[in-house]
């Protein structure tokens, strides 16, 4: 590429970098961390990195950091208690594919099955079953996120001659609920559902799951099938990406082989970022096991805090158990643009990511003690 960009276009970087700084700086209500350094790695974006095939697979293209992959899978794998002998998985490009993915393994082996998820789960999951044209039934969900298991239950029963397949939540959207895997393959159980596939998505809470206390059940020993999580969340990266985790056996039943590229077509796009498994990888080791308990630590202590703040001034905020994420009461417009908060019905949160402190907190106290309320906007015929 010969050539530069003009004076104009130089200025309108440096106001773009400014702007988008200045957002990065102020946000609390979404569940991206900010306080990564990926410097070293910086020299990689020289090359036209290019993951395509199947990571445990041989491939003609070479440019490609497809062991930095594996090992990224072997992690969580171990993290998540996989079967040793029996996990395989990738880095996609979030939580939403990765959900897809599990859904699709889900209908590969169990092509008449229906698909059961809380009403509470990620709009990504509707748009995939809809992609995969799979019939399903919403479930309703309890007033703090969790999928109802009785309705759960009820629902099953009726429609016992079909197999299952679960999307479970491990970390809602909104409130951070978590439904218990091992309540689910319960209830499976006693119905006598034998045929069955659960998926986790977990993009938000897996990668602090283990360390939850009290521990909710989510992971292969406490019977999913597959379990999805972000890499730009919890664990924070400038590219979104996501892992997803499953059983080798289950990969097997979909693989086919593709010459083309000399690998397995066993993901769902055919090239694949390579440089964001170089950053999970980076931030994998320089952190290990330790180093995400104390992240995870250090989050609840701040939702903790944030939520006694929240309290002390008269705000009904609260959390559910382990979780990261303070819920309360929609708030004025004004705080809400200023700290980009989400808000959905009649509840907005923060969501205590490992890069807020308790200075944030503090300023962002200092808005909600001050606010005045704003006006709501009454808008009237006039005739
Ligand atoms: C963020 C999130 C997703 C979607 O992940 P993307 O990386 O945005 O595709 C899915 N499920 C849950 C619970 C999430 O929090």
């Amino acid at each position: 590429m010969n050539g530069s960009i003009s004076i104009c276009d130089k200025n309108r970087l440096e106001q773009l970098k400014k702007e988008v700084e200045s957002a990065r700086d102020s946000f609390l209500g979404y569940p991206v961390s900010k306080d990564f350094d990926y410097s070293e790695l910086y020299d990689f974006l020289k090359f036209p990195i290019n993951n395509l095939g199947d990571p445990f697979e041989d491939s003609t293209y070479k440019v490609q950091t497809h062991e930095m992959e594996r090992e990224i899978v072997t992690f969580f794998a171990k993290l998540f208690r996989a079967n040793p002998t029996d996990y395989w998985g990738y880095v996609t490009n979030g939580g939403s594919e990765s959900n897809l993915y599990g859904l699709y393994l889900a209908r590969e082996m169990y092509p008449k099955a229906m698909v059961y998820y809380s009403e509470s789960t990620h709009y990504s999951v509707r748009k995939n079953i809809h992609l995969l044209n799979i019939p399903s039934i919403v479930i309703r969900s309890n007033e703090n996120g969790e999928i109802d298991y009785e309705d759960f239950e009820n629902t099953v029963r009726f429609n016992r001659h079909k197999p299952a397949i679960v999307l479970t939540t491990f970390g809602t959207t909104m409130k951070e609920a978590k439904d218990d895997v091992s309540k689910i393959k319960g209830i499976l159980k006693k119905l006598a559902i034998h045929n069955h596939y659960i998926h986790c998505d977990a993009a938000l809470s897996g990668a602090y799951g283990p360390f939850l206390r009290p521990y909710v059940p989510f992971d292969f020993a406490d019977g999913a099938d597959s379990i999805s999580i972000s890499g730009h969340k919890f664990i924070g990266s400038p590219i979104p990406s996501g892992v997803l985790i499953t059983k080798r056996s289950y990969r097997d039943k979909i693989s086919k082989g593709i010459s083309y590229i000399g690998s397995l077509d066993t993901t769902i796009t055919g090239s694949r970022n390579g440089h964001s498994p170089l950053f999970l990888w980076y931030a994998i080791k320089k952190l290990g096991l330790e180093g995400l308990r104390k992240r995870y630590e250090h989050s609840v202590e701040i939702a903790q805090y944030c939520k006694a703040r929240l309290n002390e001034a008269g705000v009904a905020a609260w959390t559910n158990p382990g979780a990261i994420t303070v819920v309360f009461p929609k708030t004025s417009s004004k705080i809400k643009s200023k700290w980009q908060l989400a808000t959905e019905e009649d509840v907005t949160h923060i969501i205590c990511m490992p890069n807020v402190t308790k200075v944030q907190i503090d300023a962002f106290m200092d808005d909600v003690v001050n606010c005045v309320e704003d006006e709501e906007e009454e808008v009237e015929f006039s005739f």
